[in-house]
């Protein structure tokens, strides 16, 4: 009964939308985000890649009117399995709403279309020299609607906020298929409820993201970094505290701890001592006089207790340290294959518990345990090491998830500083919430989308 409902479907989105707009061969590849490497795969029936945010529109209006679920996907990087169509829903890929509608950079903004790839705005900004801060890893094919559906941060923003905090204005499809807009090429506004930021870090549930007004600013003339290298993690934790208290504002404060600095150690720059089991990274940013002053102080506050430090000059040897920091994640699963991987995120003064805890889980549950992420933000991406086919090293690395949102909370933090609950943290918002902020939470979600089509099931 399944294959002449699915096929008549396809056949009616082609009609409505474009033979186009169809997404036809295998779609196996949409079937599954960076939690595959959890074991996350639903291959869907249906694919569509609308060609115009009208067309989106005309989408959610035939969804709404035959009761179709359906989950928006950008590049498909997301670590929480928000894009994955669990239950049969049709995908959205937003690839082809790819166009930039304005970019102005004697004014420092631009409009673009949620399909861009977040690599494409950072050149856009840079060729105009012009800086987009947020840089989530992946920026070759994660889209700028993701990041702002995530609300997805990096390394930089530390010193530049999430993405949320670029979005001057977002024009989206909400239920039940209008298309609207909040915000624009505005800096200030707050006429209303903040709807916008709702619409930010709502994973698809609320609707469908479009096209975004951003800031942009000068770009920073120089980038100065130090890697500093630890045997103890408290010493590594004290010296990031130092860093914070020498007054100078970093651009990112960066780690990564045991297993992950093995796993990475030899595409590493410079060759490591065996010793080290904790590395920092620290950058300094802005007018080459300033920048060569602040870096260092942060190269004495990284000093004591280090084992190593270096604080690459060339241009070329900073590019090489941030695309090595990027291939950490990959480096770690290589190891065995599979990884589950958290991002929650605590007071910074609780860093080092949250860091030797996510070791005393693993080591409980039979599991190499590494962590790494975003030092200066607290948000650490605490990993377990597994099989991805063994179905036990599975069950006891959830396990282990769910002690560290617990541990998360414990400590004061979250159980989610950037990658978003998606379907992998579906019902833990409960461990961290009041219940009558839960019920609005549930409310809010109502208000956009009584019928529960969009990317139902998610971000609970
Ligand atoms: C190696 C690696 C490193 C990473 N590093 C970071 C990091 O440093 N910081 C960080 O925050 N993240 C990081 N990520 C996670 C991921 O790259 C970000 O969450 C990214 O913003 C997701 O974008 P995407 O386009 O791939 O979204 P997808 O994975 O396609 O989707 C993510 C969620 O957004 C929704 N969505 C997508 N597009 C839209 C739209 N147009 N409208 C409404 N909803 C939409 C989806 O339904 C889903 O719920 C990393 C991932 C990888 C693989």
């Amino acid at each position: 009964m399944l294959e002449p409902m699915i096929g008549s479907m396809a056949d009616e989105l082609a009609h409505l939308l474009g033979d186009d707009a169809l997404v036809t061969g295998s779609l196996r590849s949409y079937g599954s985000d960076a939690t595959q490497l959890e074991g996350l795969i639903r291959a869907p029936e249906v694919v569509v890649a609308p060609g115009s945010a009208e067309d989106v529109a005309v989408l959610v209006q035939w969804a709404y009117r035959n009761e179709v679920a359906l989950v928006p996907r950008g590049g498909g990087t997301g670590f929480a399995g928000g894009a994955v169509p669990i239950h049969g829903e049709v995908v959205v890929d937003m690839s082809r709403l790819n166009r930039v509608r304005a970019l102005d950079p004697g004014l420092w903004r631009i409009h673009a279309e949620a399909g861009l790839t977040t690599a494409t705005i950072h050149r856009l900004a840079r060729e105009n020299g012009l800086y987009f801060p947020p840089d989530p890893g992946a920026s070759e094919q994660s889209q700028l609607g993701g990041n702002i559906a995530t609300n997805a941060g990096g390394p930089h923003a530390f010193k530049y906020g999430v993405t949320g905090a670029w979005v001057t204005g977002l024009e989206a499809v909400v239920p039940p298929g209008e298309l609207v807009r909040v915000g624009g090429p505005v800096r200030k506004d707050v006429a209303g409820y903040d709807l916008k930021s709702l619409l930010i870090g709502s994973e698809g549930t609320l609707g469908i993201i479009t096209a975004a007004w951003l800031r942009l600013i000068p770009a920073p003339a120089s980038r100065l970094p130090v890697v500093a290298g630890y045997e103890q993690t408290a010493d590594a934790c004290a010296a990031i505290e130092s860093i914070l208290a020498s007054g100078v504002v970093p651009a990112a404060i960066e780690f990564i701890q045991g297993a992950a600095v093995d796993a990475s150690r030899t595409s590493f720059p410079l060759t490591l001592p065996d010793t080290i089991t904790l590395l920092v990274i620290a950058e300094v940013d802005g007018q080459p006089a300033e920048t060569a002053n602040s870096r260092e102080e942060v190269r004495a506050a990284l000093a004591p207790d280090s084992v190593t430090l270096w604080a690459p000059d060339a241009a070329a040897e900073t590019a090489a340290l941030w695309r090595w920091r990027e291939g950490v994640s990959l480096a770690v699963a290589a190891e065995h294959g599979g990884k589950v991987s958290e991002d929650i995120s605590v007071p910074l003064d609780r860093l080092r518990e949250a860091i030797d805890q996510t070791v005393e889980i693993g080591k409980e549950l039979c599991l190499p345990a590494c962590s790494w992420g975003h030092a200066g933000d607290g948000n650490i991406h605490s990993t377990f090491l597994i099989d991805a086919n063994d179905r036990e090293d599975l069950k006891r690395a959830q396990l282990g998830g769910r002690r560290l949102h617990e541990l998360a909370i414990e400590l004061g933090g979250s159980i989610s500083g950037e990658h978003g609950l998606g379907w992998q943290k579906r019902g833990r918002l409960a461990l961290q919430w009041d219940a009558r902020a839960l019920e609005l939470h549930g409310e809010i979600k109502r208000a956009f989308d009584p019928k529960n089509l969009m990317n139902p099931g998610k971000k609970t």
